[in-house]
């Protein structure tokens, strides 16, 4: 579904000051998601009910503040010189940034215009692999690709929606070469498995473009959110995986030649968007 709007009195070749994106929120000074210090800009609309969704404030697909590629490369470039000194970059989350590609490959050219390092934090949710698609990607350094389970039918308990398109969005990546960082969150009942760690291990060791693995510990620190949004959380009284479960499932990853990190302890909470904007 296209969040996008055009100004129908614009014409295209000022295409980019006519694009809107609807934006959650903003946030300055991230370090966990991607290299170095981020700008971190998430993005509303979500498709996916993941059962432990810290952001269900980004769900709505039309909420947010339409803003242009101009409004958000404005505050980017203030930010310029924490990314050349760190490293760092432009992150895009959610919600699900893929729904608003054709905004976003707008905005990555101009990072890229301006020599910027240019993350994607996606579910790999594309039910097609449009034109602005592979052009998001082409302007994109780095893609966090979130791979929740790897068989269907828990996959589909665990966020209500099928993971195929993610995987042939996880091939489609490697074909092209894209260097990716996975994301698995570590969940009991859903991901705690070892069987589940083996069948993401067997489908990513052929993936040379897979640079790492980042084991997500889960916590329940956006249950309010739920509450605060009439939305039963079902996740209530589950607690965060022992760390020996961590190390196991790390282990397991590891003898399929895969790199493995184990973020602190507390980085799946720090995806918890908070809102506003930074101006
Ligand atoms: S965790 Fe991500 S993919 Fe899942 S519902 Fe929340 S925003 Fe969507």
């Amino acid at each position: 579904m296209a969040l996008e709007q055009h100004h129908s009195n614009q014409t295209s070749k000022n295409a980019v000051s006519t694009l809107y994106g609807h934006i959650h929120s903003l946030e300055s000074f991230g370090t966990v998601d991607g290299p170095g210090i981020r700008l971190v800009i998430f993005m509303q609309g979500c498709l996916w009910r993941c059962k432990y969704c810290q952001n269900p404030d980004t769900w709505d697909l039309h909420g947010g503040k339409q803003q242009t590629v101009q409004d958000i490369m404005r505050i980017v470039l203030e930010y310029q010189a924490y990314f050349k000194f760190s490293g760092g970059g432009v992150t895009v989350s959610g919600g699900e940034p893929l729904l608003q590609a054709e905004f976003l490959k707008e905005l990555f050219k101009e990072c890229f215009r301006y020599g910027i390092h240019t993350c994607l934090d996606t579910n790999g949710y594309a039910a097609h692999l449009t034109e602005p698609i592979h052009e998001l990607i082409r302007y994109t350094d780095l893609v966090l690709l979130d791979i929740k389970q790897m068989e269907n039918q828990r996959h589909l308990q665990l966020t209500k929606m099928s993971n195929k398109p993610t995987l042939a969005f996880a091939e489609y990546l490697a074909e092209r070469g894209k260097p990716v960082w996975v994301r698995y969150v570590i969940v009991e009942g859903y991901t705690t498995d070892l069987e589940s760690a083996h069948a993401l291990g067997r489908f990513l060791s052929p993936m040379k473009n897979v640079e790492k693995v980042e084991l997500l510990p889960y916590h329940a620190l956006g249950e309010y959110k739920w509450a605060a949004l009439g939305e039963h959380y079902e996740l209530t009284g589950v607690k965060p995986p022992a760390s020996e479960t961590v190390i196991e499932i790390a282990d397991v990853l590891e003898s399929y030649h895969l790199e493995v990190s184990q973020p602190s302890n507390d980085t799946f909470s720090k995806q918890t968007k908070t809102s506003g904007f930074l101006k």
